[in-house]
């Protein structure tokens, strides 16, 4: 895997974006520009489908939007008013094209693509079921199961029969679906993995972010619903809610790290909940210090309310080169040590006999951090002291974000006085729990635990989690975890 950013490698990281259009003259090419404000959300593969009223047309590529579907020629190829795009991570599956989404496959009511980000917890098992009953499984994504489910449902309509399939799975799920009918967009019933609606003229647009509205010119229209299925067909917009009401718990970590800072998540602009997520970590744990220095890019933010309620002075002291080609830097502990001060280096002249505070997003495996505490140390830091604006991440993610085995997270094997000995700095602290959903409070109020999805901090999953269960995989950390605590 080639490291496009060497700081972002010790990142938990969202899997997908999605993004669809319906009723615009070159759909293809609103899809690419969408896709293209989502590449942070997954920079492995793209894919985009059209529909031109007869033919479904698709074009998948590894690697990033631009590139693969910025020529004439690309999106020519792909016509229609209707197309839905998608860009990814590897998640369940191993990365290859096959795996590559949109998912198409043509069933006995017609062509079926489907965009889906997030991961079905129960893939495993309804895989394992189907297979027995004969279905011939073309890739080794969750996705897929969707379809199959659609493809040997009992019901008689494509919309019956694509509902009865969702009631078959556990997870996380947000999904743009397009058939010769036109065009579905839903969230699962607890809304783990966001997804909007906007407007642009006649056209109706979904999106994972809002930001990708922005960039081509829509206007946001509200957020499909948690357990919401909006079907556009031409212009007919319509609503419908086939699972029974369950409180929604959508993931906490798109306000921490996975969206843009300028996009809107549940009514709430992500840059100002980080800075406030930062204000929260300074109320928390203060420190005498000289200078807050935010990790690059993710941890701006958040170092921004940090300086500002503490009163210690915001500076860039680490600076980021634009100019490294992403092939540059290749795996290998030597290269990839290098690859930090490439990107990054300290701004000595800032550093040089301070004590400084790093405010980073989070700490995955801890091992950027310590690179980072190196920085400042060779740069001449007096004292240095990390701050993190997420509590510690303890648990496995498997509602479709890219997380190390437990074994590898650092707060899942190390108490606080040891992952600061590990990072080699002075002092650490983690914003709390409460903290993180005070920081989320509107007007004030903080919204009642657990209103979203915290399991990475908490490990309360809101879902069962059939086939992690059904593996073999023993928690042997439930033990280490008893002698950390
Ligand atoms: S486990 Fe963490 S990253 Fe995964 S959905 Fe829940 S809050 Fe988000």
């Amino acid at each position: 895997m080639l490291i496009t950013n060497p700081f972002d490698d010790d990142h938990l990281h969202e899997e997908c974006g999605i993004f669809g259009v319906s009723g615009s003259a070159g759909a293809a090419a609103l899809v690419a520009l969408g896709l293209h404000a989502l590449q942070h959300r997954g920079q492995e593969a793209a894919g985009i489908t059209s529909f031109d009223g007869a033919n479904f047309h698709t074009r998948k590529a590894m690697g990033h939007v631009a590139g693969n579907f910025d020529s004439e020629a690309v999106i020519g190829a792909l016509p229609g008013e209707v197309a839905c795009g998608h860009v990814r991570y590897s998640t369940t599956g191993e990365t290859a094209l096959r795996n590559v989404q949109p998912l198409y496959a043509e069933l006995a009511s017609g062509g079926f693509a489907v965009a889906h980000n997030g991961n079905i917890s129960n893939a495993m098992k309804v895989r394992r079921e189907l297979i027995r009953r004969g279905s011939i499984f073309q890739s080794t994504s969750d996705t897929e199961t969707i379809i199959h489910l659609v493809a040997t449902s009992n019901y008689r309509t494509l919309l019956d029969r694509f509902i009865d399939a969702l009631k078959q799975v556990e997870g996380a799920y947000a999904l743009i679906v397009m058939t010769p009918e036109g065009m579905i967009a839903c969230r699962d019933p607890l809304g783990i993995r966001p997804l909007v609606m906007g407007k642009l003229g006649d056209a109706v647009i979904f999106a994972s972010e809002t930001v990708a509205l922005d960039v081509v010119g829509a206007e946001f229209v509200r957020e499909v619903q948690p357990g919401e299925l909006v079907i556009v067909q031409g212009t007919d917009i319509r609503s419908i809610r086939p699972f029974g009401p369950v409180a929604p718990r959508p993931c906490i970590f798109e306000w921490v790290y996975f969206s843009r800072p300028d996009s809107i998540v549940h009514d709430q602009s992500v840059y100002s909940v980080r800075k406030a997520i930062g204000a929260q970590l300074a109320i928390e744990s203060p420190i005498d210090a000289d200078v807050i220095i935010p990790v690059p890019d993710s941890g701006v933010p958040a170092a921004i309310g940090y300086a500002q309620q503490s009163g210690i002075p915001f500076e860039l002291g680490i600076i980021r080169s634009h100019y490294v080609g992403r092939t540059f830097i290749q795996p290998g502990d030597k290269v990839r040590h290098l690859g930090v001060k490439l990107k990054h280096n300290a701004n000595r002249a800032l550093i040089q006999g301070k004590r400084v505070v790093l405010i980073d997003d989070s700490i995955v495996r801890g091992t950027t951090s310590l690179k980072i505490v190196q920085m400042m140390r060779e740069a001449g830091a007096a004292e240095v002291h990390m701050r993190i604006a997420s509590p510690p991440t303890k648990h496995s993610c498997f509602y479709g974000v890219d997380t190390p085995e437990r074994a590898k997270l650092l707060a899942a094997t190390h108490d606080l006085g040891s992952m600061t000995d590990f990072i080699h700095a002075d002092s650490l602290a983690f914003v709390s729990i409460d903290g993180l959903y005070k920081a989320l409070g509107k007007e004030g109020r903080a919204p009642v635990r657990p209103g979203y999805c915290d399991a990475c901090f908490t490990g309360d999953y809101p879902t069962s989690l059939t086939d992690h269960d059904d593996s073999a995989e023993v928690d042997q950390f439930a033990m280490l975890e008893e002698r950390v605590a």
